[in-house]
């Protein structure tokens, strides 16, 4: 079964390159993502950066009004207050719009408590140490510990993390609210509700990315990549679930799950359940038997079986094959990037072997991947190896390897091979990466300077949006690299 499963999807990046090729032939096919690819788009809104919209609070942002229980007045209470003031807006607005006319009742409680603080018990749980933010349905309230999670977030991720971290939780709220016409009941599993408050929380992003909020305002380019980058970090539930990770998804769902909500609206969100989650992560036992899994060493051993692996992968009459070099990642002649470059000349894939070993080395306890050199994993780099040899690839069907699309196109067949790779690889290539690698490579695109989504010179696509998501179409079915990025 398994081994049939790969012959398929291999045929299917086989036809991929084939029809690179410029045989003119149409690909027709169900867009399996959310929102329209478009390199100068946000799911249909413009690509911003910094100097066009600060990301952040307003300036004179109105007073939120409201009143935490147990709060200190300080910046981060401050800051968390005026994202629920601004959720209760949009959701005021949104759900009657959306759900036959339900008003949103605001929530009952909102308190504040310091995790390394004197201990509270909410929610059936002591906050001693509890570096979390969570809904309880028990009270209606949502709790945050503004003592850890908020600060650590706001100094890696920006203000928008914790703005990020509450539209999560008042997801779980509104999920709650609806009850049924968000096709929850008793009997809903976490994963599906997680989904649902990652969605949510995207719908309300686009509210802010479109210009709605008084009180903040976010670049669809720096500012949505870090909110995208932030959902690695929010594990919310309090009590009994909240050590299985695994029951809020991977970090490839969640960040799916908040694109899905970006681009189709809370709607969308509401029709999430366990059939379509079950069908999307197709995976997910797969996940489970692999959670022990090591990472594996990044060494000339290793680099060979990514390169077969590749190799196997893009195997047509039509495909020279790049080599393979470590000489510190320089091209004899052209422009080199780092830790990897093609080497068009000589269609040649150079690289640094350390600076590889590095990024690929997972962060150890305590530490965040992609911040301060602190490596991602494994397939972070192996993935950064794969983007320069897909490059390779679209050269030799004459493709543009220096603009917007050619990042988007590198993105995709890094998606489609890293399909392949996930089943066991044919022949003696027994290299196999799992979904949790996704993760990795969805870090390294949205955390590092990553390749994975970058032209021949190292630029990347602007939008980690429309990184992430031209990934996700490779992934889902190779074919569609060619029908959307040609
Ligand atoms: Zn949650």
């Amino acid at each position: 079964m398994r081994a049939r499963e790969t012959r398929r999807v291999l045929v299917a990046l086989v036809a991929v390159v084939a029809m690179v090729c410029g045989c003119g032939k149409a690909v027709t096919g169900t867009p399996k993502a959310e929102g329209e690819i478009d390199a100068g788009s946000v799911a249909g809104l413009p690509v911003t950066d910094e100097s066009q919209v600060q990301t952040g609070l307003k300036a004179g942002a109105p007073d939120s009004g409201l009143q935490v229980e147990n709060g200190d007045g300080g910046e981060m209470d401050q800051l968390a207050l005026a994202a629920v003031a601004d959720l209760y807006e949009y959701w005021n607005e949104q759900m009657p719009a959306d759900f036959e006319g339900q008003k949103f009742t605001p929530l009952s409680r909102l308190v504040s408590y310091d995790s390394k603080g004197k201990s509270l018990k909410l929610c059936q749980t002591d906050t001693k140490g509890l570096v979390n933010a969570f809904y309880c349905s028990l009270d209606d309230s949502i709790a945050w510990d503004r003592g850890v999670l908020l600060p650590e977030l706001t100094k890696q991720f920006g203000k928008m993390s914790v703005v990020t971290v509450l539209a999560h939780e008042t997801g779980h709220a509104v999920q709650f609210k609806l009850g049924g016409k968000s096709n929850i009941t008793q009997a809903t599993k976490t994963i599906v509700k997680e989904q649902q408050a990652d969605c949510y929380a995207g719908a309300f992003f686009r509210w802010i990315a479109d210009g709605k909020s008084k009180r903040f305002q976010i670049s669809t380019g720096e500012g949505i990549n870090k909110v995208l980058a932030t959902m690695f970090f929010i594990r919310d539930p309090a009590g009994t679930d909240a050590n299985k990770q695994g029951a809020h998804g991977l970090a490839w769902d969640r960040v799916y799950g908040f694109q899905a909500g970006f681009s189709g609206g809370p709607t969308r969100c509401a029709r999430m359940d366990q059939k379509e989650i079950d069908g999307r992560i197709a995976e997910e036992k797969f996940v489970e038997k692999d959670t022990q899994r090591g990472n594996i060493d990044i060494n000339d051993t290793t680099i060979g079986k990514i390169k077969s692996s590749l190799d196997e992968a893009f195997k047509t009459s039509n495909i020279n094959p790049p080599s393979f070099k470590d000489n510190g990642s320089k091209c004899a002649s052209g422009k080199s990037t780092t830790p990897v470059a093609y080497c068009p000349d000589d269609n040649t894939v150079v690289f640094d072997k350390a600076a590889l070993v590095k990024l690929g080395t997972p962060p150890r306890r305590g530490e965040e991947p992609g911040l301060d050199g602190v490596g991602i994993g494994d397939f972070a780099a192996f993935a950064e190896l794969a983007s320069r040899y897909t490059l390779a690839v679209q050269k030799t069907v004459g493709m543009n390897l220096d603009d917007e699309r050619a990042g988007l196109r590198t993105a995709c067949l890094v998606g489609a091979w890293a399909r392949v790779a996930e089943e066991k690889g044919s022949g003696n290539n027994t290299l196999r990466i799992s979904p949790g690698d996704l993760d990795e490579a969805v870090a390294e695109m949205l955390m590092g300077k990553s390749l994975i989504a970058a032209d021949i010179n190292g630029t990347p696509v602007k939008a980690g949006f429309a990184r992430v998501e031209a990934f996700r179409i490779g992934h889902n079915n190779a074919k569609e690299c060619t029908a959307r990025f040609t």
